[in-house]
């Protein structure tokens, strides 16, 4: 009863009490229900109730089938439906076509609820409804992407309208302010049916939102040559999977301790190749793999393999410590958490010796989940790392929320301080290591190319460097060489 809108209920109630009392043997009856995504869709519910020899009811079954796919409004939004759209001849006229999709819309909606996430899509299509010019068509499509559809209109005014609604979703009353991305086509040019259409949509939205939020992409060769190598790319990751991880190996790169210059601990870095594939980055095949939630299988394995080389090293050389990253979404469920504790007895691996890297591009959105997970784990001993610190937005509520151990400085903080004058890496350092020191969290450089930024770095006090002039990510056995030769 609590997912059938409160409108509903008592036409609801009528009618199936009528067959539970016996007084009729028909359900039928039209009503809202929440989804899984907390959004009320109509639903259509029909059943009757088959009586034995004897006429006493047997089974009551039915059938329940959602209405508002074949409707031909958005109930939420009043907007025409994909269904609707999919209608439409695009094979005749000159027109043009954008995708609107609002950028984090499931953080929106985590973070404030999905009553507040549907305000914001009845709001955004009250003002798709404003600016738009009467002969166009407007759609929503799904979710948080809507279809504005100019029959004999053209790209350059789409894109128009595109940054006239990406400035009004700043300053709606009411909402704070959230952004939109977009992709354009045209038609016949890039395509005369729904699908054709669509799917090039749908890769110039994806294009768009990974360029920058906020951004509009035209469909191009480049998009589509684009999404055809992710698509090779994500085909051959699948079967590397199935075929035992094969082609993927960790590479170690040396973090020295900032005093005595000395290795005390390395990275683990994620390489994969094929025989066809020689030159995914990481940053490339990773996204891939986080985007189809694949990185929950190879996030086992990279623990699994770092955990091997600790248990080598821990033997071998008595305290280097080994890092792994991992991603939010493989922290979801508490299993991987558990399997990382278990993996440490079974190897009889040193908790003190494992830090567990959280990339912060990962928008953690349940802090708290985190917090209760990393605690298990330090309570143990193991060492949590907050990748990254400074390049996403959420860097200081993640570090509020969450205890860490240490926190890798990006990158691109260490690389700017030679730039002549620039007063602001230099202080943005100097001032997130006292913080560091005040809160006893060790701090990190990371991505130290020169001797010059070394000297820096080490006169700000950090903890502990990392970068090119010491040596790239190597293969395990390499790393072995390196450390033989620094202790020898
Ligand atoms: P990250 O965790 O920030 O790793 C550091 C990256 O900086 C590595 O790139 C490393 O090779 C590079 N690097 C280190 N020192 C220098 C330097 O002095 N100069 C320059 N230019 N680069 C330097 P890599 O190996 O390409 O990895 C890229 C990213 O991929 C990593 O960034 C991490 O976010 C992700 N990644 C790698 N392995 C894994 C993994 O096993 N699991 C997950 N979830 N992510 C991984
Ligand atoms: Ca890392
Ligand atoms: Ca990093």
């Amino acid at each position: 009863m609590e997912y059938i809108h409160p409108e509903d209920r008592a036409a609801y109630l009528k009618d199936i009490e009528a067959v539970f009392s016996g007084a009729s043997t028909r359900h039928s009856c039209q009503y809202r229900a929440k989804n899984k995504y907390g959004d009320y869709v109509w639903l259509e519910c029909k059943g009757s109730v088959i009586a034995d020899a004897d006429g006493k009811p047997l089974v009551f079954a039915g059938l329940m089938t959602r209405l508002d796919n074949q409707n031909k409004y958005d109930p939420l939004t009043h907007l025409l439906t994909n269904y609707e759209m999919q209608k439409y001849d695009f094979s005749t006229g000159n027109g043009a076509i954008l995708l609107l999709g609002i950028n984090a819309f499931r953080k929106i909606n985590n973070t404030n609820g999905f009553l507040y996430g549907n305000k914001v899509l009845v709001a955004l299509s009250e003002c798709l409804d404003h600016f738009t010019d009467k002969c166009d068509r407007i759609y929503r499509f799904q979710g948080d992407e809507f279809v504005i559809l100019s029959p004999d209109g053209s790209k350059e005014a789409l894109c128009k309208l595109f940054h006239i609604v990406n400035d009004y979703c700043n300053n709606i009353r009411g909402l704070k302010s959230f952004s939109v991305s977009a992709g354009l086509v045209s038609y016949p040019e890039d395509g005369t049916d729904f699908n054709t259409l669509m799917s090039n949509l749908e890769h110039s939205l994806e294009y768009a939102k990974e360029q920058k939020s906020g951004w509009i992409a035209e469909f191009s060769e480049k998009i589509s040559q684009r999404h055809l190598r992710t698509s090779r790319l994500h085909e051959a990751l699948t079967q590397s999977i199935h075929n035992n991880y094969e082609g993927f190996e960790l590479y170690f790169q040396p973090i020295l301790d900032a005093k005595t210059k000395k290795i005390t601990e390395c990275e683990s870095l994620l390489r994969w190749k094929t025989p066809e594939i020689q030159d995914a980055t990481p940053y490339e095949f990773i996204k891939i793999l986080e985007d189809s939630g694949e990185i929950r299988e190879v996030g086992y394995w990279v623990m699994e393999e770092a955990l091997r080389h600790a248990a080598i090293w821990q033997k071998k050389y008595n305290n280097i410590s080994v890092s792994f990253n991992v991603s939010y979404i493989q922290l979801l469920d508490g299993e991987f958490i558990d399997k990382l504790i278990a993996t440490a007895k079974e190897l009889q691996v040193d908790p003190r010796l494992i830090m567990v890297e959280l990339t912060e591009s990962c928008n953690a959105d349940d802090t708290k989940m985190l917090s209760l997970q990393f605690d298990k784990l330090q309570k143990l001993g193991f060492k949590i790392a907050m990748d990254d610190f400074g390049t996403e937005y959420a860097s200081f509520g993640l570090l509020h929320d969450v205890t860490m151990d240490v926190l890798k400085i990006d990158q691109k903080f260490v690389r700017g301080l030679i730039r002549e004058g620039n007063k602001t890496d230099m202080a943005i350092i100097e001032n997130v290591v006292n913080m560091c020191r005040q809160l006893s969290i060790q701090t990190v450089a990371e991505g130290i190319e020169t001797e010059e930024i070394q000297d820096i770095i080490r006169s700000i006090g950090v903890s502990y460097l990392q970068g090119y002039l010491y040596s790239k990510p190597v293969p395990a056995a390499a790393f072995e060489r390196m450390v033989e030769g620094e202790r020898r």
